[in-house]
Protein backbone atom coordinates (compact mmCIF):
# COMPACT_ATOMS: atom_id res chain seq x y z
CA UNK A 1 0.00 0.00 0.00
CA UNK A 2 1.47 3.49 -1.18
CA UNK A 3 1.87 6.26 0.91
CA UNK A 4 -0.42 8.34 -0.28
CA UNK A 5 -3.16 5.91 0.41
CA UNK A 6 -2.45 5.02 3.84
CA UNK A 7 -4.19 8.10 4.82
CA UNK A 8 -7.48 6.38 4.86
CA UNK A 9 -6.73 3.49 6.95
CA UNK A 10 -8.41 2.41 10.21
CA UNK A 11 -7.14 1.15 13.67
CA UNK A 12 -7.52 -2.31 12.06
CA UNK A 13 -5.61 -1.39 9.04
CA UNK A 14 -3.08 -0.57 11.08
CA UNK A 15 -2.99 -3.87 13.18
CA UNK A 16 -3.08 -6.37 10.15
CA UNK A 17 -0.42 -4.12 8.32
CA UNK A 18 1.53 -4.57 11.91
CA UNK A 19 0.63 -8.12 12.29
CA UNK A 20 2.03 -8.97 8.49
CA UNK A 21 5.26 -6.95 9.36
CA UNK A 22 6.03 -8.74 12.52
CA UNK A 23 5.39 -12.34 10.86
CA UNK A 24 8.34 -10.86 8.62
CA UNK A 25 10.60 -9.01 10.66
CA UNK A 26 14.57 -8.62 9.38
CA UNK A 27 16.58 -9.21 12.68
CA UNK A 28 20.15 -9.66 10.58
CA UNK A 29 22.29 -6.97 9.15
CA UNK A 30 22.87 -6.12 5.84
CA UNK A 31 26.18 -6.52 4.50
CA UNK A 32 27.66 -6.09 1.14
CA UNK A 33 23.89 -6.43 -0.17
CA UNK A 34 22.52 -9.56 1.89
CA UNK A 35 21.07 -9.94 5.24
CA UNK A 36 24.02 -11.64 7.81
CA UNK A 37 24.34 -12.79 11.23
CA UNK A 38 26.77 -11.20 13.42
CA UNK A 39 30.03 -12.68 13.26
CA UNK A 40 29.76 -12.97 17.48
CA UNK A 41 26.28 -14.32 17.89
CA UNK A 42 25.03 -11.71 20.16
CA UNK A 43 22.33 -10.41 20.42
CA UNK A 44 19.48 -7.83 21.50
CA UNK A 45 15.63 -7.37 22.15
CA UNK A 46 13.73 -4.68 20.80
CA UNK A 47 10.69 -3.60 22.50
CA UNK A 48 7.40 -1.82 22.03
CA UNK A 49 6.99 0.88 24.01
CA UNK A 50 3.73 0.86 23.70
CA UNK A 51 3.24 -2.49 25.80
CA UNK A 52 6.79 -3.23 26.93
CA UNK A 53 6.71 -6.28 24.71
CA UNK A 54 9.56 -7.78 23.31
CA UNK A 55 8.84 -7.41 19.09
CA UNK A 56 12.33 -8.93 17.92
CA UNK A 57 15.94 -10.75 19.30
CA UNK A 58 18.45 -8.63 16.79
CA UNK A 59 21.55 -9.27 15.84
CA UNK A 60 23.99 -7.07 17.58
CA UNK A 61 27.38 -6.20 15.62
CA UNK A 62 30.29 -5.69 16.94
CA UNK A 63 33.96 -4.55 15.85
CA UNK A 64 34.29 -7.59 13.96
CA UNK A 65 30.75 -7.10 12.01
CA UNK A 66 32.17 -3.58 11.28
CA UNK A 67 35.16 -4.67 10.04
CA UNK A 68 33.29 -6.51 7.49
CA UNK A 69 31.31 -3.57 6.28
CA UNK A 70 33.76 -1.67 5.98
CA UNK A 71 35.98 -3.82 3.93
CA UNK A 72 32.65 -4.20 1.51
CA UNK A 73 31.73 -0.54 1.95
CA UNK A 74 35.57 0.30 0.71
CA UNK A 75 35.84 -2.15 -2.27
CA UNK A 76 32.73 -0.90 -3.30
CA UNK A 77 33.77 2.31 -3.13
CA UNK A 78 37.28 1.74 -5.01
CA UNK A 79 36.12 -0.24 -7.64
CA UNK A 80 34.13 3.12 -8.52
CA UNK A 81 30.76 1.02 -9.11
CA UNK A 82 28.95 3.63 -7.35
CA UNK A 83 31.51 6.48 -6.86
CA UNK A 84 32.26 6.87 -10.72
CA UNK A 85 28.39 5.77 -12.27
CA UNK A 86 27.69 8.17 -14.60
CA UNK A 87 25.66 11.35 -12.55
CA UNK A 88 22.06 10.73 -14.25
CA UNK A 89 22.36 7.12 -13.77
CA UNK A 90 22.96 7.45 -9.58
CA UNK A 91 19.87 9.91 -10.02
CA UNK A 92 17.68 7.97 -11.64
CA UNK A 93 18.85 5.24 -8.62
CA UNK A 94 17.98 7.67 -5.95
CA UNK A 95 14.86 8.61 -6.98
CA UNK A 96 13.87 5.19 -7.71
CA UNK A 97 14.69 4.40 -4.07
CA UNK A 98 12.39 7.44 -3.27
CA UNK A 99 9.34 5.93 -5.19
CA UNK A 100 10.39 2.27 -3.28
CA UNK A 101 10.03 3.82 0.13
CA UNK A 102 6.66 5.45 -0.71
CA UNK A 103 5.62 2.19 -2.62
CA UNK A 104 6.36 0.23 0.53
CA UNK A 105 5.55 2.93 2.92
CA UNK A 106 2.98 0.13 4.71
CA UNK A 107 5.71 -1.45 6.34
CA UNK A 108 8.30 1.31 6.83
CA UNK A 109 5.55 3.09 9.04
CA UNK A 110 4.56 0.19 11.25
CA UNK A 111 8.18 -0.97 12.14
CA UNK A 112 8.78 2.98 12.94
CA UNK A 113 5.64 3.12 15.30
CA UNK A 114 6.03 -0.37 16.88
CA UNK A 115 9.81 0.21 17.57
CA UNK A 116 9.84 3.62 18.96
CA UNK A 117 6.32 4.58 19.67
CA UNK A 118 6.30 7.32 17.50
CA UNK A 119 1.95 7.92 16.33
CA UNK A 120 1.52 6.19 13.08
CA UNK A 121 -0.57 9.32 11.82
CA UNK A 122 2.96 11.07 11.87
CA UNK A 123 5.06 8.82 10.70
CA UNK A 124 3.09 8.71 7.55
CA UNK A 125 1.74 12.75 7.54
CA UNK A 126 5.31 13.77 8.33
CA UNK A 127 8.10 11.54 8.61
CA UNK A 128 7.91 9.51 5.46
CA UNK A 129 6.99 12.49 3.34
CA UNK A 130 10.36 14.21 4.24
CA UNK A 131 12.15 10.82 4.28
CA UNK A 132 11.64 10.74 -0.07
CA UNK A 133 12.03 14.85 -0.11
CA UNK A 134 15.10 14.13 1.25
CA UNK A 135 16.39 11.56 -0.86
CA UNK A 136 15.15 13.60 -4.43
CA UNK A 137 16.52 16.85 -3.26
CA UNK A 138 20.31 15.46 -2.99
CA UNK A 139 19.58 13.45 -5.87
CA UNK A 140 18.77 16.72 -7.72
CA UNK A 141 22.16 17.90 -6.30
CA UNK A 142 23.89 15.34 -8.19
CA UNK A 143 24.20 16.94 -11.18
CA UNK A 144 23.75 20.79 -10.21
CA UNK A 145 26.43 20.80 -7.55
CA UNK A 146 29.57 21.56 -9.80
CA UNK A 147 33.77 22.23 -9.41
CA UNK A 148 34.91 25.12 -10.55
CA UNK A 149 37.62 26.67 -13.31
CA UNK A 150 39.34 29.55 -11.46
CA UNK A 151 40.81 32.82 -13.06
CA UNK A 152 44.25 31.73 -13.50
CA UNK A 153 47.48 33.06 -15.52
CA UNK A 154 47.10 32.39 -19.11
CA UNK A 155 49.73 29.21 -19.02
CA UNK A 156 47.38 27.75 -16.49
CA UNK A 157 44.27 25.67 -16.27
CA UNK A 158 42.70 25.29 -12.33
CA UNK A 159 39.98 22.85 -12.01
CA UNK A 160 38.69 22.20 -8.71
CA UNK A 161 37.04 18.90 -8.57
CA UNK A 162 34.75 17.79 -5.99
CA UNK A 163 34.94 14.12 -4.81
CA UNK A 164 33.62 12.11 -2.30
CA UNK A 165 35.60 11.37 0.61
CA UNK A 166 34.99 7.43 0.56
CA UNK A 167 33.18 5.83 3.41
CA UNK A 168 30.97 7.19 5.39
CA UNK A 169 30.09 5.69 8.73
CA UNK A 170 26.33 7.06 9.79
CA UNK A 171 25.54 7.08 13.41
CA UNK A 172 21.71 7.59 14.17
CA UNK A 173 19.20 8.39 16.85
CA UNK A 174 15.89 6.81 17.45
CA UNK A 175 13.43 9.29 17.49
CA UNK A 176 13.18 10.01 13.54
CA UNK A 177 14.88 6.53 12.78
CA UNK A 178 14.50 6.62 9.15
CA UNK A 179 14.32 10.65 8.43
CA UNK A 180 17.71 11.20 10.43
CA UNK A 181 19.53 7.85 8.63
CA UNK A 182 18.17 9.57 5.72
CA UNK A 183 19.48 13.01 5.91
CA UNK A 184 22.84 11.23 6.05
CA UNK A 185 22.76 8.54 3.79
CA UNK A 186 20.75 10.80 1.04
CA UNK A 187 23.57 13.51 0.82
CA UNK A 188 26.56 10.94 1.44
CA UNK A 189 25.68 8.48 -1.78
CA UNK A 190 24.30 11.10 -3.42
CA UNK A 191 27.85 12.26 -2.97
CA UNK A 192 28.96 8.82 -4.38
CA UNK A 193 30.28 7.65 -1.11
CA UNK A 194 29.26 4.58 0.56
CA UNK A 195 28.12 3.93 3.82
CA UNK A 196 27.77 1.83 6.79
CA UNK A 197 25.11 2.89 9.18
CA UNK A 198 24.87 2.31 12.54
CA UNK A 199 21.16 2.49 13.62
CA UNK A 200 20.09 3.25 17.70
CA UNK A 201 19.62 0.01 19.09
CA UNK A 202 16.49 1.17 20.45
CA UNK A 203 14.75 1.29 16.97
CA UNK A 204 17.11 -0.86 14.61
CA UNK A 205 13.93 -2.47 12.88
CA UNK A 206 13.37 0.39 9.94
CA UNK A 207 16.41 1.28 8.77
CA UNK A 208 17.23 -2.49 7.35
CA UNK A 209 14.23 -2.40 5.27
CA UNK A 210 15.62 1.06 3.60
CA UNK A 211 19.17 -0.73 2.97
CA UNK A 212 16.93 -3.48 1.21
CA UNK A 213 14.74 -1.01 -0.83
CA UNK A 214 18.12 0.89 -1.92
CA UNK A 215 19.27 -2.93 -3.66
CA UNK A 216 16.27 -2.98 -5.32
CA UNK A 217 16.14 0.52 -6.62
CA UNK A 218 19.53 -0.83 -8.48
CA UNK A 219 21.76 0.26 -5.64
CA UNK A 220 25.07 -1.92 -5.97
CA UNK A 221 25.51 -4.24 -3.30
CA UNK A 222 28.16 -3.03 -0.49
CA UNK A 223 27.29 0.62 -1.16
CA UNK A 224 24.53 0.94 1.84
CA UNK A 225 25.76 -1.40 4.73
CA UNK A 226 23.96 -1.54 7.88
CA UNK A 227 24.98 -2.92 11.25
CA UNK A 228 22.75 -2.72 14.36
CA UNK A 229 24.36 -2.91 17.48
CA UNK A 230 25.09 -1.44 20.92
CA UNK A 231 26.44 2.23 20.88
CA UNK A 232 29.38 1.38 22.73
CA UNK A 233 30.59 -1.68 20.98
CA UNK A 234 29.46 -1.03 16.81
CA UNK A 235 29.20 2.83 16.66
CA UNK A 236 32.88 3.06 18.50
CA UNK A 237 34.45 0.60 16.61
CA UNK A 238 32.93 2.38 13.21
CA UNK A 239 34.17 5.82 14.68
CA UNK A 240 37.25 4.47 15.45
CA UNK A 241 37.43 2.79 12.28
CA UNK A 242 41.19 3.81 10.20
CA UNK A 243 39.32 3.19 6.88
CA UNK A 244 36.20 5.45 7.59
CA UNK A 245 36.64 8.73 5.49
CA UNK A 246 33.93 10.60 8.03
CA UNK A 247 31.24 10.19 10.96
CA UNK A 248 27.90 11.52 10.36
CA UNK A 249 26.37 11.45 13.61
CA UNK A 250 23.02 12.37 15.24
CA UNK A 251 22.87 11.93 18.94
CA UNK A 252 23.41 13.24 22.48
CA UNK A 253 25.99 15.95 22.84
CA UNK A 254 27.82 13.59 25.77
CA UNK A 255 28.15 11.12 22.33
CA UNK A 256 29.08 13.75 20.22
CA UNK A 257 32.33 14.18 22.14
CA UNK A 258 33.04 11.08 22.49
CA UNK A 259 33.04 10.99 18.70
CA UNK A 260 35.48 13.86 18.30
CA UNK A 261 38.09 12.05 20.43
CA UNK A 262 37.71 8.75 18.67
CA UNK A 263 38.34 10.75 15.39
CA UNK A 264 41.56 11.83 17.05
CA UNK A 265 42.55 8.53 18.12
CA UNK A 266 41.86 6.91 14.73
CA UNK A 267 42.44 8.71 11.25
CA UNK A 268 41.29 12.02 12.05
CA UNK A 269 38.36 11.54 9.83
CA UNK A 270 36.05 14.21 9.11
CA UNK A 271 33.39 14.57 11.79
CA UNK A 272 30.18 15.99 11.43
CA UNK A 273 27.53 16.17 14.55
CA UNK A 274 24.20 17.27 15.28
CA UNK A 275 23.65 16.72 18.99
CA UNK A 276 21.50 18.15 21.95
CA UNK A 277 19.16 21.59 22.13
CA UNK A 278 17.40 23.21 24.66
CA UNK A 279 15.81 25.43 22.70
CA UNK A 280 13.78 28.58 23.61
CA UNK A 281 11.28 30.56 22.06
CA UNK A 282 11.15 34.27 23.29
CA UNK A 283 7.66 35.46 23.44
CA UNK A 284 7.62 39.45 23.23
CA UNK A 285 4.64 40.60 24.92
CA UNK A 286 3.70 42.67 21.40
CA UNK A 287 3.70 39.49 19.69
CA UNK A 288 1.16 39.74 16.86
CA UNK A 289 -1.48 36.57 18.61
CA UNK A 290 -1.41 34.79 21.66
CA UNK A 291 -3.66 31.92 20.47
CA UNK A 292 -1.01 31.24 17.28
CA UNK A 293 2.04 31.59 19.57
CA UNK A 294 0.52 29.48 22.43
CA UNK A 295 -0.05 26.66 19.86
CA UNK A 296 3.68 27.05 18.71
CA UNK A 297 4.64 26.92 22.20
CA UNK A 298 2.56 23.29 23.33
CA UNK A 299 2.82 21.76 19.70
CA UNK A 300 7.12 22.95 19.82
CA UNK A 301 7.10 20.80 23.11
CA UNK A 302 4.46 18.38 23.02
CA UNK A 303 4.66 17.02 19.29
CA UNK A 304 6.60 13.53 18.98
CA UNK A 305 6.55 13.14 22.61
CA UNK A 306 9.02 15.96 23.23
CA UNK A 307 11.33 13.75 22.08
CA UNK A 308 12.47 16.28 19.25
CA UNK A 309 16.13 18.29 19.44
CA UNK A 310 14.81 21.37 18.61
CA UNK A 311 11.62 21.00 20.94
CA UNK A 312 11.40 24.70 21.74
CA UNK A 313 11.23 23.65 25.48
CA UNK A 314 12.33 26.84 27.38
CA UNK A 315 9.25 29.23 26.68
CA UNK A 316 10.60 32.82 27.83
CA UNK A 317 7.27 35.17 28.03
CA UNK A 318 7.90 39.17 29.06
CA UNK A 319 6.18 39.96 31.85
CA UNK A 320 2.92 41.89 30.79
CA UNK A 321 1.38 39.13 28.73
CA UNK A 322 2.81 35.79 31.40
CA UNK A 323 -0.79 35.49 33.13
CA UNK A 324 -2.55 35.55 29.78
CA UNK A 325 0.20 33.22 28.40
CA UNK A 326 -0.41 30.29 31.14
CA UNK A 327 -4.13 30.61 31.00
CA UNK A 328 -3.82 30.05 27.20
CA UNK A 329 -1.47 27.38 27.49
CA UNK A 330 -3.67 25.44 30.08
CA UNK A 331 -6.54 26.25 28.45
CA UNK A 332 -5.27 24.92 25.00
CA UNK A 333 -2.65 22.90 25.48
CA UNK A 334 -3.37 20.89 28.20
CA UNK A 335 -5.39 18.27 25.93
CA UNK A 336 -4.02 19.51 22.40
CA UNK A 337 -2.16 15.97 22.89
CA UNK A 338 -3.91 12.99 24.68
CA UNK A 339 -1.51 9.77 25.31
CA UNK A 340 -2.73 6.46 23.33
CA UNK A 341 -2.14 3.89 21.40
CA UNK A 342 0.60 4.64 18.62
CA UNK A 343 -1.63 2.54 15.77
CA UNK A 344 -4.39 4.53 16.15
CA UNK A 345 -3.71 7.27 13.82
CA UNK A 346 -6.43 9.48 15.58
CA UNK A 347 -3.68 9.11 18.39
CA UNK A 348 -1.01 12.59 18.16
CA UNK A 349 1.24 11.19 21.14
CA UNK A 350 2.62 8.08 21.66
CA UNK A 351 5.02 6.55 24.69
CA UNK A 352 8.53 7.49 25.24
CA UNK A 353 11.07 5.30 23.55
CA UNK A 354 11.90 3.06 26.91
CA UNK A 355 10.76 2.44 29.90
CA UNK A 356 13.94 4.00 31.48
CA UNK A 357 13.38 7.31 28.94
CA UNK A 358 10.35 7.41 30.95
CA UNK A 359 12.03 6.87 33.92
CA UNK A 360 14.45 9.72 33.51
CA UNK A 361 11.98 12.21 32.43
CA UNK A 362 9.83 11.30 35.61
CA UNK A 363 13.25 12.13 37.54
CA UNK A 364 13.00 15.89 35.82
CA UNK A 365 9.51 16.43 36.61
CA UNK A 366 10.62 15.57 40.10
CA UNK A 367 13.66 17.88 40.18
CA UNK A 368 11.11 20.54 38.65
CA UNK A 369 8.87 20.19 41.87
CA UNK A 370 11.56 19.95 44.10
CA UNK A 371 12.95 23.49 42.55
CA UNK A 372 9.77 25.48 43.02
CA UNK A 373 8.59 25.67 39.63
CA UNK A 374 4.65 25.62 39.49
CA UNK A 375 3.49 22.40 37.92
CA UNK A 376 0.26 23.17 35.82
CA UNK A 377 -0.71 20.10 34.40
CA UNK A 378 0.75 16.71 33.95
CA UNK A 379 4.05 15.26 35.49
CA UNK A 380 2.44 11.64 35.66
CA UNK A 381 1.55 8.63 34.09
CA UNK A 382 -1.48 8.46 31.99
CA UNK A 383 -4.32 6.17 33.64
CA UNK A 384 -4.97 3.13 31.76
CA UNK A 385 -1.27 3.15 29.90
CA UNK A 386 1.34 1.75 32.60
CA UNK A 387 2.19 -1.04 30.67
CA UNK A 388 4.06 1.24 28.12
CA UNK A 389 6.29 4.39 28.61
CA UNK A 390 4.26 6.97 28.49
CA UNK A 391 4.44 10.15 29.79
CA UNK A 392 1.26 13.09 30.18
CA UNK A 393 1.79 16.12 28.70
CA UNK A 394 3.57 18.47 31.31
CA UNK A 395 3.27 22.07 31.54
CA UNK A 396 5.61 24.26 34.29
CA UNK A 397 5.44 27.52 34.95
CA UNK A 398 7.63 29.78 37.12
CA UNK A 399 10.83 28.42 36.39
CA UNK A 400 13.94 29.77 36.50
CA UNK A 401 16.74 29.20 33.79
CA UNK A 402 19.36 27.82 36.39
CA UNK A 403 16.69 25.04 37.62
CA UNK A 404 17.32 21.30 36.35
CA UNK A 405 14.25 21.32 34.25
CA UNK A 406 15.78 25.14 32.05
CA UNK A 407 19.49 23.69 31.78
CA UNK A 408 19.36 20.05 30.97
CA UNK A 409 17.75 17.96 27.66
CA UNK A 410 14.46 16.66 28.93
CA UNK A 411 13.67 14.87 25.46
CA UNK A 412 10.13 14.35 26.98
CA UNK A 413 6.97 16.38 26.62
CA UNK A 414 8.27 18.58 29.35
CA UNK A 415 7.36 22.76 28.82
CA UNK A 416 8.72 25.25 31.16
CA UNK A 417 7.82 28.94 31.41
CA UNK A 418 10.30 31.56 32.28
CA UNK A 419 9.05 34.80 32.64
CA UNK A 420 11.42 37.90 31.47
CA UNK A 421 11.66 41.60 31.34
CA UNK A 422 12.50 43.34 28.13
CA UNK A 423 15.08 42.78 25.41
CA UNK A 424 18.57 42.63 27.11
CA UNK A 425 17.10 39.86 29.99
CA UNK A 426 15.75 37.85 27.03
CA UNK A 427 18.52 37.38 24.84
CA UNK A 428 20.45 36.57 28.59
CA UNK A 429 18.74 33.86 29.14
CA UNK A 430 18.00 32.65 25.71
CA UNK A 431 21.86 32.84 25.55
CA UNK A 432 22.77 30.99 28.64
CA UNK A 433 22.80 27.73 27.81
CA UNK A 434 25.66 25.44 26.23
CA UNK A 435 23.28 24.13 23.41
CA UNK A 436 22.34 26.75 20.19
CA UNK A 437 20.06 24.30 17.71
CA UNK A 438 17.37 26.77 17.60
CA UNK A 439 14.81 29.27 18.58
CA UNK A 440 11.15 31.41 18.05
CA UNK A 441 10.98 34.61 18.43
CA UNK A 442 7.70 36.20 18.78
CA UNK A 443 7.20 39.97 17.96
CA UNK A 444 5.44 42.42 15.87
CA UNK A 445 8.04 44.94 15.32
CA UNK A 446 9.81 43.92 12.75
CA UNK A 447 13.39 45.62 14.37
CA UNK A 448 12.93 44.38 17.21
CA UNK A 449 12.69 40.59 15.61
CA UNK A 450 15.47 41.21 13.17
CA UNK A 451 17.70 42.31 16.15
CA UNK A 452 16.89 39.50 18.76
CA UNK A 453 17.38 37.14 15.94
CA UNK A 454 21.03 38.43 15.10
CA UNK A 455 21.89 37.96 18.96
CA UNK A 456 20.68 34.56 18.88
CA UNK A 457 23.35 32.12 19.37
CA UNK A 458 21.43 29.51 17.16
CA UNK A 459 22.06 27.67 14.20
CA UNK A 460 17.96 28.15 13.65
CA UNK A 461 15.71 31.18 14.24
CA UNK A 462 12.32 30.69 13.45
CA UNK A 463 10.40 34.36 13.25
CA UNK A 464 6.44 34.40 14.05
CA UNK A 465 6.18 30.62 13.51
CA UNK A 466 8.50 27.26 14.77
CA UNK A 467 9.34 24.45 13.11
CA UNK A 468 8.74 25.62 9.91
CA UNK A 469 11.29 24.36 6.68
CA UNK A 470 12.15 23.21 3.53
CA UNK A 471 15.06 21.23 2.16
CA UNK A 472 16.76 24.26 1.04
CA UNK A 473 16.92 25.25 5.01
CA UNK A 474 20.58 24.45 6.82
CA UNK A 475 19.12 22.31 10.12
CA UNK A 476 21.98 22.48 12.80
CA UNK A 477 23.42 23.86 15.39
CA UNK A 478 26.09 26.60 17.42
CA UNK A 479 28.10 25.54 20.25
CA UNK A 480 27.33 21.96 21.78
CA UNK A 481 24.85 21.41 19.33
CA UNK A 482 27.01 20.20 17.18
CA UNK A 483 29.30 21.49 13.93
CA UNK A 484 26.94 19.96 10.82
CA UNK A 485 24.36 21.44 8.69
CA UNK A 486 21.95 18.67 7.79
CA UNK A 487 19.14 19.06 5.16
CA UNK A 488 20.29 21.88 2.56
CA UNK A 489 23.20 22.25 -0.30
CA UNK A 490 25.88 22.65 2.30
CA UNK A 491 24.80 19.06 3.59
CA UNK A 492 25.50 17.63 0.58
CA UNK A 493 29.02 19.20 0.14
CA UNK A 494 29.80 18.28 3.67
CA UNK A 495 30.12 14.87 1.91
CA UNK A 496 32.49 15.38 -0.42
CA UNK A 497 35.74 17.42 -0.69
CA UNK A 498 37.76 19.39 -3.25
CA UNK A 499 40.64 18.49 -5.05
CA UNK A 500 43.14 21.03 -6.97
CA UNK A 501 44.12 20.19 -9.84
CA UNK A 502 46.53 22.98 -11.19
CA UNK A 503 47.53 22.46 -14.84
CA UNK A 504 51.14 24.18 -16.27
CA UNK A 505 50.09 24.69 -20.20
CA UNK A 506 53.79 24.44 -22.10
CA UNK A 507 54.48 27.04 -24.58
CA UNK A 508 51.89 29.16 -26.35
CA UNK A 509 49.39 28.50 -28.78
CA UNK A 510 51.23 28.68 -32.08
P1 LIG B 1 22.69 8.86 21.91
O1 LIG B 1 23.82 9.81 21.86
O2 LIG B 1 22.48 8.07 23.13
O3 LIG B 1 22.79 7.81 20.72
C1 LIG B 1 22.90 8.21 19.38
C2 LIG B 1 23.61 7.14 18.62
O4 LIG B 1 24.94 7.04 19.09
C3 LIG B 1 23.00 5.74 18.76
O5 LIG B 1 23.07 5.07 17.52
C4 LIG B 1 23.91 5.08 19.76
O6 LIG B 1 23.96 3.68 19.63
C5 LIG B 1 25.25 5.68 19.39
N1 LIG B 1 26.25 5.66 20.46
C6 LIG B 1 26.06 5.65 21.80
N2 LIG B 1 27.25 5.60 22.44
C7 LIG B 1 28.20 5.57 21.49
C8 LIG B 1 29.62 5.52 21.51
N3 LIG B 1 30.31 5.49 22.65
N4 LIG B 1 30.28 5.52 20.33
C9 LIG B 1 29.62 5.58 19.16
N5 LIG B 1 28.28 5.60 19.07
C10 LIG B 1 27.57 5.60 20.22
O7 LIG B 1 21.39 9.72 21.53
P2 LIG B 1 19.90 9.21 21.42
O8 LIG B 1 19.40 9.03 22.80
O9 LIG B 1 19.77 8.09 20.46
O10 LIG B 1 19.19 10.47 20.72
C11 LIG B 1 18.76 11.56 21.43
C12 LIG B 1 19.74 12.71 21.27
O11 LIG B 1 19.91 13.00 19.89
C13 LIG B 1 19.22 13.97 21.89
O12 LIG B 1 20.27 14.61 22.58
C14 LIG B 1 18.80 14.81 20.68
O13 LIG B 1 18.82 16.19 20.90
C15 LIG B 1 19.80 14.40 19.67
N6 LIG B 1 19.30 14.69 18.32
C16 LIG B 1 19.84 15.73 17.62
C17 LIG B 1 19.37 16.05 16.35
C18 LIG B 1 19.95 17.21 15.56
O14 LIG B 1 19.66 17.31 14.37
N7 LIG B 1 20.73 18.09 16.18
C19 LIG B 1 18.36 15.28 15.79
C20 LIG B 1 17.82 14.22 16.51
C21 LIG B 1 18.31 13.93 17.78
Amino acid sequence: MSLANLESYQRTDWQQAADRAGANIETRLFIDGEFVDAAGGGRFDTLNPATGEVIASMSAGTAADIDRAVAAARRAFRSGVWSRMAPRRRMEVLYRFADLVEARAEQLAVLETLDMGKPIADVIGEDLPAVCQTLRFMAECIDKVDGAVTNTADDVVHMVLREPLGVVGAISPWNYPLLMATWKIAPALAAGNTVVLKPAEQSPLSCLRLAELFLEAGGPPGVFNVVNGMGEEAGKALALHPNVAKISFTGSTEVGKLILQYAGQSNMKHVGLECGGKSPQLFMADLPDLGSAVAAAYNGVFANMGEVCSAGSRLLVERPIYMDFIERFIAEGRDAYVPGDPLDPGTNMGPLVTRSDQQRVLAMIQAGRDEGATLHFGGDVPAGLERGAFVNPTLFADVNNDMTIARQEIFGPVASVIPFDGVDEVLEIANDTIYGLAAGVWTRDIDKGFHLLKRIEAGIVWVNCYEGGDMTQPFGGYKQSGNARDKCIDSYKSYTQSKSAWIQLAGGPG
